[in-house]
Parts: structure tokens; sequence; C-alpha cells
């Protein structure tokens, strides 16, 4: 970007307006079910979310001819409108130059391991799709002259297949699949809180009836909660992520996702143990991810204690100012933390040094007015004296200038002016962050064609758990795309219109269970808040499931969990008003979720788990040292990752009250198997190519 980029443009990629949602129309039939009469609602299928993954299938199934229904707990909310970093990235086959592989990207995709190889190969292939429909709908991805879309190289990437519309890629995903799916009349329940999946049947027998929800637009003085019930074939799953399970974290307020809503409805769940944790400004003011130009224009990084005192932590870490410099310039692209990267004086080093700042009270600032002061005694910050990679890259750029903010303006102005909407000046002031969760790469266990372990009930986005130990950057947005898409491929070939019967007993009794579970969990006696709830499980969760998780301290921290769980059970949670009583309902789900991590990771730990992904596993007798300037840090002896892990998934499940784990092998994939026109077009024509043959969800 040498040239000075309008106003206008930066404002119209930063400050995305989302489109008017039309006027909701009331049910037109009631259900009478325990003595409460509430409105009943009607839909071959029924999507929860409105995110980017929801609207997408929620827009292929319209256009299938599906009579389909988006419920959303707030229309704009969760990660895709809300969160981004500086180039919010969408991980897609490149097509520059040479186009690419899709068997090696699906290889790329799943080089962390625990991934299915088919699920990677469904993502590798589907991304050329996605990424053009998308366009198709208006999505400004830039280009070059010719037409090949502009790449860059993300975390997890060696090649290079990120894209970009700016820090708000997903938001104006989220745009052009809304505008999309107003323009098809798909209707879009706002302030609709799912709070219960209605299962029938038992045993083989059990399939996805709808859901429950409670609906401000349906409260009244009968129905103080506004309990709504969504009678439906098909339920889409497409609620993100947990992001309300950790204190310490990067989500918009108010993600809770739904592993809890999948555990009460029996659901598998799938890799809990795998999360990403990086560098990015708190949820309390405005949560964002500080990756790509953020850092790589090596800003100074310090810490600030109680008495007001400057504190050069970097310094202790790293051995040479070059040094320093060039691993904070590589956290823009090797974002998030990886145990492995904190040895050799990684990039990695400078998640655990900002992480053990934060721990001892204090506070962690990017300033863009300072170049890196130098480490000990060595020579100053200079470009020149810059690793290769790193200086080659700068070069590349034309970032030569002085500063981190004119390289910051140079390399990227939208990330500046992002902040500023947010009433934040980077130019001014420095910027205040820490080390945060901000993506759950497992979740609910899918086929490749997105169904779940409850016929009917699918899911896609950040809800499912289809990525592995690791995914490179833009690879979530990519997969909610494609199973956003498949699973409406899928549903719309099975799916009939909806004709339950609702006096069926079955679903009366559904309805009836689910009605139970709200009214034991909202009692206003009970002593559990809803605060004192979501304190104990955050708390808990970064304290001893975070990023540094101490192998003797989980078993204890599961142990809590449980019972917190008993007493929820036991007790209820108070609610003061109707407004509170889904937070409540949400909290009790978030404590279910927090246990099936908990239950996973002590499951991983006991059977030798090592350090993997984002956590690093700390162990006394741990084979792996990070080492620092100042020495040893004999306190981050982690344990190695383990060969076999690689190759299996952890699986969670409710069972009764309690939560039973196995372990699965992960899905293989033939590179060499070919298909074949002739042979193989039968199966498209007929339909059976939607059966999930070997490729199936696993589980029970
Ligand atoms: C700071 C940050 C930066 C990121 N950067 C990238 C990136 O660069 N590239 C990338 O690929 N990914 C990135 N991610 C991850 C990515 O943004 C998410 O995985 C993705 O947006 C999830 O989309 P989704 O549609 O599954 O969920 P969301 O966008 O979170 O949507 C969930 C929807 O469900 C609704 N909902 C939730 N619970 C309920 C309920 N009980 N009832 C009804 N509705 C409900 C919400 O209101 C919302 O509409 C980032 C995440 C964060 C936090």
């Amino acid at each position: 970007m040498a040239l000075e980029v309008p106003q206008s443009v930066l404002d119209a990629l930063t400050d995305v307006d989302m489109p008017r949602l039309p006027a909701e129309g009331p049910a037109s039939e009631t259900i009478a079910v325990s003595g409460l009469e509430m409105p009943l609602y009607r839909a071959s299928c029924v999507v929860v979310g409105s995110g980017a993954a929801g609207l997408r299938a929620a827009v292929e199934a319209k256009r299938r001819g599906v009579d389909v229904l988006v419920l959303s707990q707030s229309a704009w909310g969760g990660t895709s409108a809300c969160s981004g970093s500086d180039k919010q990235t969408l991980h897609t086959a490149n097509t520059a130059n040479a186009g690419d592989n899709f068997a090696a990207m699906a290889r790329a995709l799943r080089a962390g391991g625990a991934m299915d190889e088919d699920t990677a190969y469904v993502e590798a292939v589907g991304s050329a799709r996605m990424m053009a429909s998308l366009q198709y709908l208006g999505l400004p991805l830039p280009q070059d002259r010719l037409g090949g879309t502009l790449r860059y190289q993300t975390d997890h990437d060696e090649v290079g297949r990120a894209t970009s519309c700016g820090p708000r890629t997903s938001r104006l995903m989220v745009k052009v699949l809304a505008e999309e799916a107003i323009r098809l009349g798909v209707p879009i329940l706002n302030h609709t809180t799912v709070v219960q999946v209605l299962v029938v049947g038992t045993g083989g027998e059990r399939r996805v009836a709808g859901v429950l929800a409670l609906r401000t637009a349906d409260r009244s003085e009968a129905n103080p909660l506004g309990l709504a019930v969504f009678q439906s074939d098909t339920v889409v799953l497409a609620a993100g992520g947990p992001g309300e399970l950790y204190r310490d974290s990067v989500y918009p307020n108010g993600c809770f996702g739904s592993l809890g809503l999948a555990l009460e409805a029996g659901i598998d769940l799938v890799n809990l143990t795998e999360s990403q944790f990086g560098i990015g400004t708190r949820r309390e003011g405005f949560p964002w991810n500080l990756s790509g130009t953020y850092v790589q224009v090596i800003p100074h990084i310090y810490s600030v204690d109680a008495a007001g005192i400057e504190h050069h932590f970097l310094a202790d870490y790293y051995r040479t100012t070059q040094e320093l410099a060039s691993n904070v310039f590589r956290k823009g692209y090797q974002w998030p933390f990886h145990a492995t990267r904190m040895l050799d004086f990684g990039s990695s080093l400078v998640d655990l040094a900002i992480f053990r700042e934060s721990a001892a009270g204090r506070r962690v600032f990017m300033d863009f007015l300072r170049n890196p002061l130098p480490v000990g005694d060595d020579l100053p910050f200079s470009l020149d004296r810059l690793d290769d990679d790193v200086r080659r890259y700068l070069v590349n750029a034309g970032a030569d200038q002085a500063l981190p903010i004119d390289r910051l303006r140079h390399m990227n102005p939208l990330a500046i002016e992002l902040y500023r909407r947010y009433k934040i000046d980077v130019a001014r002031e420095p910027l205040d962050f820490a080390v945060n969760n901000q993506h759950m790469n497992g979740g609910i266990m899918v086929d490749i064609w997105g169904q779940t372990s409850l016929p009917g009930c699918y899911a896609a986005g950040e809800a499912a758990g289809t990525h592995g130990v690791t995914r490179p950057g833009g690879a979530a947005l990519n997969a909610g795309q494609v199973f956003g898409t498949r699973v409406a491929e899928h549903l719309a070939a099975r799916s009939h219109p909806a004709s339950g019967d609702v006096g069926a007993a079955s679903f009366r009794n559904a309805v009836g269970k689910a009605l139970d579970g709200v009214r034991s969990t909202l009692r206003s006696e009970s002593p559990l808040s809803v605060r004192g709830v979501r304190a104990e499980v955050q708390g808990r969760m970064s304290d001893k499931a975070g990023m540094i998780c101490e192998a003797t301290g989980v078993g204890a921290a599961l142990d809590e969990a449980r019972s917190l769980n008993a007493r929820i059970r036991a007790e209820g949670i108070a609610y003061d008003r109707p407004a509170e009583a889904g937070r409540a309902l949400q909290w009790r789900q978030m404590a279910l979720a927090s246990e099936a991590v908990l239950t996973a990771l002590d499951h991983f730990v006991r059977a030798g788990g090592g350090s993997r992904g984002a956590r690093a596993i700390c162990d006394r007798d741990g084979e792996c040292l990070p080492s620092a300037r100042i020495g040893a840090l004999d306190d981050c002896r982690f344990r190695k990752e383990r060969a076999e892990h690689r190759r299996e998934q952890i699986v969670v499940v409710m069972d009764g009250t309690g939560m039973a784990v196995s372990t699965r092998a992960n899905r293989t994939f033939d590179e060499s198997a070919r298909s074949f026109f002739e042979r193989d077009w039968p199966d498209w024509l007929t339909g059976r190519v939607f059966s999930s043959g070997d490729h199936r969800a696993g589980g029970r």
C-alpha cells in the first residue's frame, strides 16, 4: 500500500454496516405442555446461529428449496460479526501464480495431527468453490490486474494461502451472506436463544425434533421467559465457539457456543483439548487479535508494574536485540502460542514472557512510537540488523520507515483505523494487551457431511470439531463455509417438509423434558448466581487449563468442575429477571462444557499426553526445557508430544450425569484413489454420494 488510501475506502472496510432485518411474524400455532402455552414454529430446518457458518448453511439450504429458519441470540453478535485481526484471514487453495494442489493443502491442514484426513481434503477441495461464491455475493477480496487473488503467508502456512479483505473479513462475509438470506426470504429470528435441543426416540431411533428457545418477542404475562418451541426434522448447530469458557479471552462478550447444548442432547464431542491462545486486546475493552502487521512492524513491548515502573522484560528472554526483534516480527505469522516454539529462543517465548508478566500482576503494552529497546549492552535496534527472513519481508513490503507506527501506516493503514473506531489511537498511545484464549479447534464431532452423532442434527463453523491440533490461520472461516454448504446439500437431499404431528406423544415428551430442565435450573432461591458460576468456571479454565497447564493440576480442576455441576443440578442457578434466565441456562451449559474439556484433558494427561498445539503441559519430569537469556526456565519444563496421539482423537459424551471418554482413530483418506467419471456419476445422479460410507462421524 505505497499509495495513500482514501478515507472512504478505509471506512468501508472497517466500519461495516449490517443490513436491516425484516419484521418477524408471530407464530401461527401454540403448544401447551406442562401447563404452559407456548408459541410453536415449524420449519424443515432450524439453523442455530447467524454467524458466517449458520448463514451459509441457511442460504445454501434455501437455494435448494428447504424451508429454513435462522434463530440467533444476537443477529450481528458472535465472532464472525465482531472479531478480527490486522488482516483477518481466509485460508483457501492458492489461485495466484501456479495454482494449488488440494492433496498438499489437505496435508497442510492436518499437519498438527488429530484431524480426520477426509475432512482435511473436503476443506481443501471445497475452498475454491466457497471463495468464488463469496466473491459472487460481493465479498471484496483483493485481486491483481489479471484476476489472481492477493496472497500472503499466515500461521501454520508455509505456502501463502492466506487472503483478506482487511481487519473485518468475517464481518463482511456475514454481511454478504445476510443480504443474500434476506433476498431469498430466509426468516432470521433475532434475540432468540436456544436453550435445549429436542430429541425424540430411544436407542437407535433417537433423532432430533427441534429446539426450545427463549425469545424476547414471545414474552408475555403468561409466558414471562418467552419460551418458544421450534419443531423441525433437521437442526444445524452453528452457534460458534465457547468464548466464555476462559477468563482471559479475546472472543466478544456473550459467546457461549453449543457444546453444553450438544452434551445435554447426548451428542459426541471431539478434540476438546485443542484450543488456540495468542496475543490480543482483551474483551473487557475492544477484543482483537494482535497478529500480522501489528507485530511485523516490530513495536516496543514492555510491562508496567503496580508502582508505574516500566520493564523491558523481553530483554530477559532473548539474547540479542536482533533475536528479540526478529521474534516479535515472527509472531505476525506464527501467531498462536505453540509449546515447541518456546524452545531455541523461538517466537512463542514472546507469549510466555507476556503470560508471566500478566501473572505477576503487571500490565503489558505494545508501543508503536518506539522501536524495541536494546537487550542489555547489545547494539540498538536497526532494520539492517534483523534475521534474513524478517529483513527480506520488510524490504519486499517497502517497510523501511524509522518508527513502527510509520511502518504500520505504510503496510496496513486499516490496522490503525480499526482501533480508532473504538477510540484507541495507536499512533498516540500504547496498546494494553495480553495472551488470550481465541479459538476452539475441537467441538461437536461430525462426518464428511457435517452430520453429528444425533440423526437429523448437523454442526458447522466453530461449533464443529473439525480442526485438529493446529490449523492454518484462516482455516476456521474456510471450514465454516465449506461445511455450511455441505450440510445444506446433505439435508436438502434428504429433507422433507416439516410434517411432524405436534400432538405426537414423543414430541410433547421431548418438550416437557426440556421444560423440566429449564425449571430445575432457574431457581430464585439458589445460592449459586450467574456471576458466581461464571467467575468459578472462567477462573479455573484460565488458571488450570490455559496455555501453560500444570499436568498435576488437571485432575483436581476436573474434580472441582464435577462438584460445581453436581451443585447446579441440586440447587439450580438464581436469576433476577427474564433477561438473566437465558444467561443462567447458558452458564449451566458452560459449566458442563468446562467439565467435558477437563475430562478430555485429564484423559490426555494421564495417557502421557504432551505439549502440542497451543497448550504446554508442564511437568517437573518433562523432556523439554525452554531457555531464556537469564537462564533455564525450570518452572516451564514441559512434556514432549507423543507421536501416537496425533493419530487419534478424544471423544467425550454425556452419560447420565457424568462424562464418558474414549478415543478413536483419525479417519483416513487415500490420496492415490481417483474418481472416475462414468463409474462415479451414478452416485451423484442417484444421491448415493450423500451417504457417509467410510467417512462416518464415528462414535457409538
Ligand atoms: C479475535 C479473533 C480473530 C479471529 N481471526 C480469524 C481469522 O483471521 N481467520 C479465521 O479463519 N478465523 C478467525 N477467527 C475465528 C473465526 O472468527 C470463528 O471461528 C468464526 O467466525 C466462527 O463462525 P461461526 O459462524 O461458527 O460462529 P459465530 O460467528 O460466533 O456465530 C455464532 C452465532 O450463533 C449465535 N448463537 C450463539 N449461541 C446461540 C444460542 N444458544 N441460540 C441462538 N443463537 C446462538 C450467535 O448470536 C451468533 O449469531 C478469529 C476469532 C477471534 C475471536
